[in-house]
């Protein structure tokens, strides 16, 4: 997809505050630090795009980037950060449920992981949620330039098979904001959600 025009649009703690105009939303989530900015900004071919969901105050917010006006891209608080208090965690997690389960102009969700990291149980748990409500979702794993071409051939493999991703014909995406492998096949099938393909 060319990237005509890509900017910062809102802010919003609750589903309900998301913006009014009706476009097909991709979501992005992922752990704290997984390289979620970056890959937004990659894929948008705009440097300091999502810097903007770092800005004090904005962190644990859903913000909302509309593209081309035609799409939202919709970053999701990171979770699972270390310092951040059990009970604040519970919030994030509590507003990412409740988007997800209630925003209809969802098309794709991102879930990110690092290829570098073995999934946590919150990842796996966050996954197989996704499976059971239905919420349509792909797996990418970040910083893949981190990894040889077998070591990440291997990770893909054994992520594949902990989030029992093989048995719904699904596979995890290598993505590397750095080097830019990944990004033809992730606009691929991104589109094709948009396009109401698989
Ligand atoms: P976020 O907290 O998930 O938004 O993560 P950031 O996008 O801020 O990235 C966290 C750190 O990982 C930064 O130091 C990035 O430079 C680095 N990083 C992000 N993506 C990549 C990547 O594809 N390759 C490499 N080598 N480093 C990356």
């Amino acid at each position: 997809m060319r990237i005509e025009r890509a900017e910062f649009v809102q802010s919003a703690s609750r589903v309900e505050q998301s913006p009014a105009q009706d476009l097909p939303e991709i979501a992005f989530l992922g752990p704290s630090n997984v390289g979620k900015s970056s890959l937004i900004n990659s894929l948008l071919g705009r440097k300091g795009l999502a810097r903007v969901s770092k800005t004090p105050g904005r962190t644990q917010l859903l913000n909302f980037f509309r593209i081309n006006e035609k799409i939202w891209f919709v970053d999701l608080p990171g979770y699972g950060f270390a310092k951040v208090p059990k009970k604040v965690q519970g919030t994030f997690l509590k507003m990412v449920e409740d988007y997800l389960a209630r925003s209809e102009r969802l098309a794709l969700l991102l879930l990110l992981l690092d290829c570098r990291r073995d999934p946590s149980v919150r990842d796996v748990e966050l996954q197989a949620w996704l499976v059971e409500n239905d919420v349509p979702h792909v797996v990418v794993l970040t910083k893949a330039d981190k990894l040889s071409r077998s070591a990440l051939a291997k990770r893909k493999r054994e992520v594949e098979k902990l989030l029992q991703l093989d048995t719904l014909g699904a596979q995890a995406l290598p993505y590397s904001s750095t080097t830019g492998i990944g990004r033809k096949e992730l606009w691929g099938v991104i589109q094709d959600a948009l396009s109401g393909g698989d």
